[in-house]
């Protein structure tokens, strides 16, 4: 068993155990094949726990677990539901340096992140939708004299959700929290790079949870994930990952024609115009903080600003301040609480960052800073940690299309307003974008014109419950946040009702 103690964090102790089982109707489960993964640490890229390794058996225990509790829990009231979302918020608060800890500890993502996001944005997801819930109204229209047409919202059921391993809770969170507001069960599988915070989770409010109306079962994609994703016993699968899986996902529902989401990758624009120079420094300063959030998570984020344009007419001036501010992101031990970039998720994750760099510069983009590996010493020399990194080319490079997913970014400058728009369309891609103006206008008309599901207009990489956040293009469709979502864990049932 390996306790880890972090004195900065309140003194947080974390026990991991040295074995995680599946969690399937409210009990740990040994997997039906009795095999386990080693999952390391991307902090010192040690193992620290060995995970169980699910196959197509565990998940039709989950799927079983799911369908029984199924029977009362597609029917409990919405109070009910509201109160379960509230206490799981609650407990989580309670243990909020525990957890945050824990997400650093297994995804190698710095704890001042996971403190003061990535968990609170959970809690805060599970507390909108305890509301949404209880607030959510159906309908009744008058047909003729006689008939009338009430519409409700029913479950789906039993729902599928796979996550990724670039924000573990978070992410689990987003897609458990709607799909139990909407009265459903759920099999869950977490991202076999980030196991362990997810059974953490589990361990701290598995007993507020009645036994099968959250089940869990870890593994790898083919081994756990598409049986799951194929399975004609759920409702809907929802899943976030990269868009050659979705493309699959997408395959394996069709056969059983139930509904998708699918949150996948993304290359999104940062546009800077000219007039972020003449604005006042709190503005300037702003603007070039929104410039460096491309490192933000170690760029391990859907949305990482990883194309930033700039305008000619600034771009000396722009890319000086800029390059100062990435001298200024502090990397190191992601357990102390004044680092603001840590490890990479994986030495897989770690290596394709690498390479990309160098496609980058066999490509003919010039590295202005970064564009290496960091070898922090001691204990955490064998973590995988990338230097944040500044190309500069054009758009139809290869690392301007493609997405990287560390922290890479890639900048070109742009002339004026319609070559700013034109790159910033020119991508597969349309799930995040930034615009940064003082001028309304621009500044508006820019967000409309971006082909994007969320367009930070002034700001960069803020996530509230009740603002609408998916893709448009190859990033997706469906939305993960918002009161929309909770119509997506939902059936609509009409009755047409004579007298
Ligand atoms: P991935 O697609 O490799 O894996 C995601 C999940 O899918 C994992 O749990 C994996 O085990 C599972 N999986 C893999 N193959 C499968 C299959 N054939 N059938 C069923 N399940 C399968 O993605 P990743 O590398 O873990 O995550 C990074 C990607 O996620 C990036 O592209 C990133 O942009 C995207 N992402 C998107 C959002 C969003 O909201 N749009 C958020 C976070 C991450």
């Amino acid at each position: 068993m390996v306790v880890y103690a972090n004195p900065n964090t309140d003194g947080a102790v974390v026990h991991f155990k040295d074995r995680y089982d599946h969690y399937i109707g409210g009990e740990w489960k040994a997997p039906a094949k009795g095999q386990y993964f080693e999952n390391p640490t991307p902090i010192t890229g040690e193992c620290f726990t060995t995970v169980a390794r699910g196959t197509a058996e565990d998940i039709d225990a989950a799927l079983d677990a799911a369908h029984t509790a199924a029977k009362t829990w597609n029917k409990s009231s919405p109070t009910e539901r509201a109160a379960l979302l509230l206490a799981v918020a609650d407990r989580m608060e309670e243990n909020l340096e525990k957890l945050a800890v824990a997400e650093s500890w297994d995804n190698g993502k710095a704890v001042r992140e996971t403190l003061n996001a990535d968990i609170p944005l959970a809690i805060d997801h599970l507390r909108y939708f305890a509301g949404a819930i209880r607030a959510q109204e159906g309908s009744l229209s008058q047909i003729d004299d006689d008939t009338v047409a009430y519409h409700y919202h029913e479950p789906l059921g039993v729902v599928g959700q796979i996550i990724p391993w670039n924000f573990p809770i978070l992410m689990a969170i987003w897609k458990i929290a709607p799909a139990l507001a909407g009265g459903n069960c759920i099999v869950l599988k977490p991202a076999e790079q980030t196991p362990a915070s997810i059974m953490v989770l589990m361990e701290l409010v598995g007993d507020l949870i009645p036994p099968g109306v959250l089940n869990v079962v870890n593994g790898f994609g083919l081994e756990a994930g598409k049986p799951l994703a194929s399975s004609p016993r759920i409702g809907k699968i929802a899943f976030t990952g990269e868009t050659t899986t979705g493309r699959m996902i997408m395959q394996y529902a069709t056969e059983n024609i139930i509904p998708v989401s699918l949150e996948l990758g993304g290359k999104s624009p940062n546009i800077f115009f000219g007039d972020v120079m003449d604005a006042d420094d709190s503005y300037l300063d702003k603007a070039l903080e929104g410039f460096t959030f491309f490192a933000l998570n170690q760029g391990e984020v859907c949305t990482c600003p990883s194309r930033a344009l700039i305008q000619e007419s600034i771009a000396d001036d722009f890319y000086d301040l800029g390059i100062e501010r990435v001298k200024q992101i502090k990397q190191g031990n992601p357990l102390d609480t004044d680092t603001m970039m840590g490890a990479q998720a994986s030495n897989d994750q770690f290596e394709k960052i690498m390479s990309y760099i160098d496609i980058g510069k066999q490509g003919g983009a010039e590295v202005l800073i970064g564009g290496e590996a960091v070898d922090l010493g001691g204990e955490l020399s064998g973590g995988y940690y990338v230097a944040p990194t500044v190309l500069r080319g054009s758009n139809d490079m290869r690392v301007f299309q493609e997405e990287i997913f560390g922290p890479v970014v890639a900048t070109t400058t742009f002339k004026d307003y319609d070559d700013a728009l034109s790159i910033a369309n020119d991508t597969l891609f349309g799930l995040g974008a930034g615009v940064w103006s003082r001028n309304g206008n621009v500044a508006y008309r820019a967000g409309r014109d971006i082909q994007a599901g969320r367009v930070w207009v002034n700001n960069y990489h803020a996530y509230p419950a009740h603002a609408a956040f998916g893709g448009y293009k190859m990033s997706g469709f469906g939305r993960e946040t918002h009161l929309m979502l909770l119509e997506a864990y939902q059936q609509t049932k009409n009755l047409l009702v004579s007298y």
